[in-house]
C-alpha cells in the first residue's frame, strides 16, 4: 500500500516533452463526436452544435489535497479526474471532456507518471470522456495537477445552485462522511508505518471507506436515474466539502433556509462503527468531512412519489423561507444553526 521505496525509474529528462507526451496518451483514443479535434495541435476543438457547454477546474497540489505515502498514482490520476467529472454533473450536464495538466519534480521517473496516466485512462472510460489536451512542466518540489472538465447539456436541462424554493425537499445520494473517516484510516496507519515498517496494516475491516477516499467515483449513474423519473431538480451542488456547507450555498444562493433531520442524515454501518473506534461523532463527519462527491439537490415536493423507495436518494429535510435560516434538527429534536464546518484549504490545523 505504501510508497514503493524501489520503483524502477526513467528520468523524464531522457524522454524530452514530445516524446513524454506521446508515450503518456498514446493508448486514448477519441470517443465523442464533439471531441474533432485532441491532442497534439496548438489547441483541441470541439462542437457541441445547438448545447450548452460546461466547464470546470480544480487544482491539486501534493501535501495539501493528497498525499502519495498512501496515495497510489493510479488512484491518484483517477481521482482527479472524478472530482471535476462531478462538478459536471452537479449542472445536470454530461461531461464530454477533460484536459489534465501536471507539473512534477525530478523526483518522479516515467514510471510514476504512466500509472498516474493509468489512473485517467480508467476513468476516461468508465465515465466516456475524452482526453483532448493539458500541458507538462517541471516543478521544484512535489507534483501538481490540474484538470479542467467540459460538458454539455440542453439550456433547459441546466440545474443551478440557485433554483431552491421553500418547501422543496432536500434529496442526497449515496451515504455520507466515508471518505473523511478513510483518510483518517490511512493518516493512522501511515504513523504506523513510520514506526514500524515491517507492520502491514490490515484495511479490510476498512476497505468500504478507504475505497471511498482513494477510488471515489462521480455519481452520472444519479443522474440517469432522476432523467428515467422525469425529475429535475430545482437546485443541485456536489458534496465536495461536507453537508453543511453545501447545504448552506444551496440556500444562499436560492435565497431560502433550510430544516436538516439529523436522524435522515444517510450513514453506512462502517461510517457508525468506525467513528465510534475514533471517538467522533458521526454527524459532524457528514456534516464537516470532504470529498464524498455525492449529489445534494432539491425537488419539487410534488417530484416525492417519483423518488421515495430508490435505495440510492434520501430525503434529508426541506427548504424553508429564508428568515427561518438554516438547521439541524437533532434526534433529541433541538434545533441547532447550521455552520460551515467543512474542511478547507486555507483552514490552520
Ligand atoms: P504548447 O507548447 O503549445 O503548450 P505542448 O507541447 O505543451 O504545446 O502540447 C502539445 C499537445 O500535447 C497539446 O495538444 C497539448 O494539449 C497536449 N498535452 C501536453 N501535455 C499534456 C498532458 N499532460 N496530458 C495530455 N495532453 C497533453
Ligand atoms: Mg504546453
Amino acid at each position: 500500500m505504501l510508497e514503493n521505496k524501489n520503483p524502477q525509474r526513467t528520468s523524464l529528462e531522457k524522454m524530452g516533452e514530445f516524446g513524454l507526451i506521446k508515450h503518456l496518451t498514446q493508448n486514448f483514443e477519441l470517443v465523442q463526436p464533439s471531441s474533432l479535434k485532441g491532442i497534439g495541435d496548438d489547441a483541441a476543438v470541439m462542437d457541441f452544435k445547438e448545447d450548452k457547454t460546461v466547464v470546470s477546474t480544480d487544482l491539486l497540489v501534493e501535501g495539501v489535497h493528497f498525499d502519495l505515502g498512501y496515495m497510489p498514482l493510479k488512484h491518484l490520476g483517477y481521482k482527479s479526474v472524478i472530482v471535476n467529472l462531478s462538478d459536471i454533473y452537479a449542472m445536470n450536464a454530461v461531461a464530454t471532456q477533460v484536459t489534465v495538466s501536471i507539473a512534477v519534480s525530478n523526483r518522479f521517473g516515467l514510471e510514476a507518471l504512466e500509472e498516474f496516466y493509468d489512473g485517467v485512462r480508467t476513468a476516461c472510460k468508465l465515465y466516456q470522456v475524452d482526453l483532448i489536451g493539458g500541458d507538462t512542466t517541471s516543478s521544484n518540489k512535489g507534483m501538481l495537477i490540474s484538470v479542467t472538465a467540459i460538458g454539455t447539456a440542453k439550456e433547459e436541462e441546466l440545474v443551478y445552485r440557485s433554483g431552491a424554493k421553500p418547501n422543496d425537499l432536500l434529496v442526497v445520494s449515496g451515504d455520507l462522511g466515508g471518505a473523511y473517516l478513510g483518510l483518517q484510516v490511512l493518516e493512522r496507519e501511515k504513523e504506523v508505518f513510520k514506526v514500524n515498517p515491517n507492520n502491514q496494516p490490515d484495511l479490510e475491516p476498512y476497505s468500504y471507506i478507504v475505497e471511498r477516499q482513494l477510488k471515489p467515483e462521480a455519481r452520472k449513474d444519479i443522474l440517469e436515474i432522476l432523467n428515467k423519473l422525469e425529475v429535475k431538480p430545482t437546485s443541485m451542488i456536489d458534496i465536495s466539502d461536507g453537508l453543511s456547507s453545501e447545504i448552506l450555498h444551496l440556500c444562499e444562493q436560492s435565497e431560502v433556509g433550510c430544516n436538516l433531520f439529523e436522524d435522515k442524515i444517510p450513514l453506512d454501518p462502517t461510517v457508525i462503527s468506525t467513528s465510534e473506534e475514533f471517538k467522533m461523532d458521526s454527524t459532524m463527519i457528514a456534516l464537516g468531512g470532504g470529498e464524498d462527491y455525492e449529489l445534494l439537490f432539491t425537488i419539487d415536493q410534488a417530484d416525492f412519489d417519483k423518488i421515495k423507495g430508490n435505495p440510492n436518494l434520501t430525503v434529508i429535510g426541506h427548504m424553508t423561507d429564508k428568515k427561518e435560516g438554516a438547521h439541524l434538527i437533532t434526534r433529541a429534536n433541538t434545533k441547532i444553526q447550521l455552520k460551515a464546518q467543512g474542511w478547507n484549504s486555507f483552514s490552520e490545523e
